[in-house]
């Protein structure tokens, strides 16, 4: 399968070459020049056989698709499960049971495996520059911490990380270097898009980045919500609704791709935090992005959902056709509070922040009717409420133990370089060995 650019200018891409870019030259997000015809699927007894099975058209005729099951096996190596919640027929579609404890360990797992085979062989190994307000910068370093070939350099604004994100950005050491930069994300993400422009430097180191529009992300993320559908529908005999939790639609955008390809999903609701964007253009305005605002969800802070492109290209930008399919809402800090307070008083449920604004509209989907109640829905619990302790414990009132993959990182000793909000220093960093 080739791979366009949702701006159409640039040249059609292999898997692996737009694997290995990232962005479209031209600035655009790709996407398959075909969407593979949905089929009928059957879960396998493994995520990452239906993993397998699910992304085989996408590898079909590249030099990945031998080793697709191998980086299915590499990359998929913790569970999803979906469990139930105490209400009637709603469930929780866990995603955090990786080593950072939130659902982007999947996708980078799957891009780091994919790497490491696309760079085996070749001299000099691959710096992957991330730009992290927090979680992103996690699952990256852990998914190519001692991958061969790769090395990733970290850049996170000092003392506006958690210090648990702190911790874990810093502690794997090796092929991993976190810096932390004496300025606003704005200035990481600056320096990194200013190195992943400098085509002096990239003759001497080369660079790609890991952010969350590359396909190597993209793709894997549909599995989940493959392997939970297609087990509940044999279960169940019913496909299942989904509220996703959204900051650039990246996991949304997985879901809805498989629908597309099959997958017994209903509905896709989106929910968002303050910042709403999308809730604003589904409601009927304009899409309008605006620097974001800062919430208890921070994780999607988000004021230019970067996947929203695919989504348009995917409804060939027919705007009354995408409005008619979703619904999104937001949900504010307050209610953000309320809502993980009230669900641990009433049925002992501890959610995150971001997983609870799913639970809030959900919540509001079964009041208003719009979700029948015979009808099955799931939210997806995009991150372990330890991870977000200092929100969550004062709500509950108790302490949130935290999963032992986290904990285990958490017991290394970290060790951050500090970096001047300079290019120059950046640049200096990538060229010592
Ligand atoms: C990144 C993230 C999100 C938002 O995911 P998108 O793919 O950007 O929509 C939600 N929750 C958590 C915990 C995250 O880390």
């Amino acid at each position: 399968m080739n791979f366009i650019s949702t701006r159409s200018a640039s040249p059609a891409a292999n898997l692996s070459q737009a694997i290995a870019a990232g962005l479209a030259p031209d600035g655009g997000l790709y996407v398959p020049q075909q969407m593979p015809a949905s089929r009928t699927l059957q879960a396998g007894d493994s995520l990452a056989s239906t993993a397998n099975e699910l992304l085989q058209p996408f590898f079909a005729g590249d030099a990945l698709e031998a080793e697709l099951s191998g980086i299915c096996q590499q990359a998929f190596d913790f569970p999803a499960p979906l469990l139930p919640m105490a209400t009637p027929n709603d469930h929780v579609l866990e995603l955090f049971h990786g080593p950072t404890a939130a659902f982007k360990d999947f996708g980078a797992r799957f891009l780091a495996a994919s790497l490491s085979r696309l760079r085996a062989g070749q001299g000099q190994p691959l710096t992957i520059v991330v730009a992290t307000s927090g979680d992103t910068g996690a699952a990256v370093a852990a998914a190519f911490h001692n991958q061969p070939n790769l090395k990733v350099v970290v850049l996170y604004p000092d003392g506006r990380v958690s210090p648990r994100q702190a911790h874990q950005l810093g502690c794997l050491g090796g092929n991993i270097r976190a810096l932390r930069v004496a300025g606003s994300f704005d200035d990481c993400q600056a320096m990194a898009k200013q190195a992943l422009n400098d085509r002096d430097l990239q003759a001497q180191v080369p660079l790609s980045s890991a952010n969350s529009i590359s396909l190597g992300r993209l793709l894997p993320q549909m599995s989940y919500y493959a392997h939970a559908a297609l087990s509940h529908q044999a279960a169940h005999g019913t496909v299942l609704n989904f509220v996703i939790p959204t900051g650039n639609l990246g996991n949304a955008m997985a879901a809805v791709m498989a629908r597309a390809l099959g997958v017994p999903l209903g509905r896709i609701v989106l929910a968002t935090n303050a910042n709403r964007v999308l809730p604003d253009y589904f409601n009927g305005g304009d899409y309008a992005p605006k620097p974001s605002v800062a919430t208890l969800a921070n994780a999607m802070d988000v004021g230019a959902p970067s996947n929203f492109e695919r989504l348009r290209w995917l409804y060939d930008g027919d705007d009354a056709a995408l409005r008619d399919a979703f619904v999104s809402r937001a949900v504010d800090d307050a209610t953000i509070r309320e809502t993980i307070a009230r669900r641990y008083r009433l049925h002992g449920e501890v959610f995150c922040p971001h997983t609870a604004t799913a639970v809030q509209v959900l919540e509001q989907l079964r009041a208003s009717g719009d979700a029948a109640a015979d009808q099955h829905w799931a939210v997806a619990a995009t991150a372990h409420p330890a991870k977000f302790e200092s929100v969550v414990e004062p709500l509950i009132g108790r302490e949130v133990p935290v999963p032992s993959a986290l904990a285990e990182l958490l017991k290394r000793p970290a060790h951050a370089e500090p970096c001047a909000p300079e290019y120059a220093a950046l640049r200096r960093t990538l060229l010592e060995a």
